[in-house]
């Protein structure tokens, strides 16, 4: 059984917890919170030992009553690997604490590539990461360009890809996000997912723009990729559904002349993870529109949501099964995860 340390316990790192909870081959050992906010509670309720971030923050803890184990440097020593979950940019400076210890690490997409010098993803290049000591874990959005393109690069050929981010301004919880009343476009062209893309996907030629909408629940890409041949829309979507952590989903249902909404958008999307009963109503998977899949020439068209909040989710277990040489094959370690998961 691996050891696994959460540092950071707030959208990502939460949800690392219960999944390493639930494989058979890796338990937590501990989770590191900042302050005893409401947050603390899943981790009260599923027995994690609870460590402060700093010596001088455990009065804080114990004045709500809440036991802690030690300090974040205690987590480290104890756990054969930490998953770093703390606010992008503000991770890598744990960096030396790690290294100190001797502790294998995990950092997600918030942080820059270059300091951490492996970039992870479960379909595009596990194999990089095996036996790493530090890894980063792509953020979620290129999570997204990842899983849906590498088939078709596979299959096809790419010779450019031109993708439009409609990003979410902020997690459901964020209430201090914004813009609540305004579109803001990144001017910075292109903008950081295309070379993020890069890291997981080398030669992949790809430029991307990003707006941020008010809206939290997804992502919305629209993605243009130019194939070295042309594309038939029947067999992208064969490949995609042989794919892992795709969902097909339709839009519109065709019945005779008419056109039934089904799953037009994000807000349908997300009710039927709840229906479906994935827990906290996430979607691990990438959903993409089989209606709005289309080819001209050598173009293919498409359009995919982004779980925000979950879709990196599987790939930080996969990635501490590379690294702790758990197992060297990705689809095997893929289709593990995913069972513990429930992700069909
Ligand atoms: P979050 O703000 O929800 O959680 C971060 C947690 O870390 C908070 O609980 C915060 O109190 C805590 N923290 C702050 N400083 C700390 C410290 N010094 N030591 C320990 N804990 C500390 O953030 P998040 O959304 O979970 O993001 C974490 C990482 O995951 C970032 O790199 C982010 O870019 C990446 N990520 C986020 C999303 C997303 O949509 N939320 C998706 C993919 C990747």
């Amino acid at each position: 059984m691996i050891k696994v340390g959460i540092n950071g316990y707030g959208t990502i790192g939460k949800r690392v917890a219960e999944a390493v909870s639930l494989q058979d081959d890796m338990k937590i050992v501990g989770i590191v919170k900042t302050k005893p906010t409401y947050e603390l509670r899943g981790a009260i309720d599923a027995n994690y030992p609870v460590f402060a971030s700093t010596k001088s923050k455990i009065p804080f803890f114990n004045e709500k009553g809440i036991e802690v184990s030690g300090v974040t440097e205690d987590l480290v020593k104890i756990a054969d690997l930490v998953v770093d979950c703390t606010p992008g940019k503000l991770g890598v400076n744990n960096m030396s604490m790690y290294k100190k210890a001797g502790t294998k690490a995990i950092w997600q997409g918030g942080e820059k590539h270059a300091p951490i010098g492996t970039s992870f993803n479960s379909l595009t290049n596990y194999s990089e990461s095996i036996g790493k000591d530090y890894v980063r874990v792509v953020s979620c959005n290129t999570t997204g360009l990842s899983r849906t393109l590498y088939p078709i690069m596979n299959e096809y050929g790419i010779n450019n890809v031109q993708a439009v981010m409609v990003r979410r301004s902020g997690d459901p919880k964020d209430s201090d996000r914004g813009p609540i009343n305004s579109i803001e476009p990144v001017l910075t062209v292109p903008s950081h997912h295309g070379p993020d893309v890069q890291t997981v996907i080398t030669d992949l030629n790809i430029q991307t723009m990003a707006v941020k909408v008010p809206t939290t629940i997804m992502h919305v890409h629209c993605i243009i990729a130019e194939l070295n041949s042309e594309p038939d829309v029947n067999r992208v979507l064969e490949l995609w559904e042989n794919t892992p952590r795709i969902d097909l989903i339709e839009g519109f249902l065709k019945n005779k002349d008419s056109k039934i909404r089904n799953l037009p958008g994000t807000a349908e999307i997300m009710e039927l993870a709840r229906d479906s009963l994935y827990t906290r109503g996430d979607l691990n998977q990438i959903a993409v529109w089989k209606d709005g899949v289309h080819s001209f020439g050598k173009k293919l068209y498409y359009y995919q949501a982004i779980h925000q909040e979950s879709d990196v989710v599987p790939e930080n277990i996969d990635a501490i099964r590379a690294m702790c040489e758990l197992e060297s094959d990705p689809s095997k370690s893929i289709q593990k995860t995913n069972r513990a998961l429930g992700i069909n």
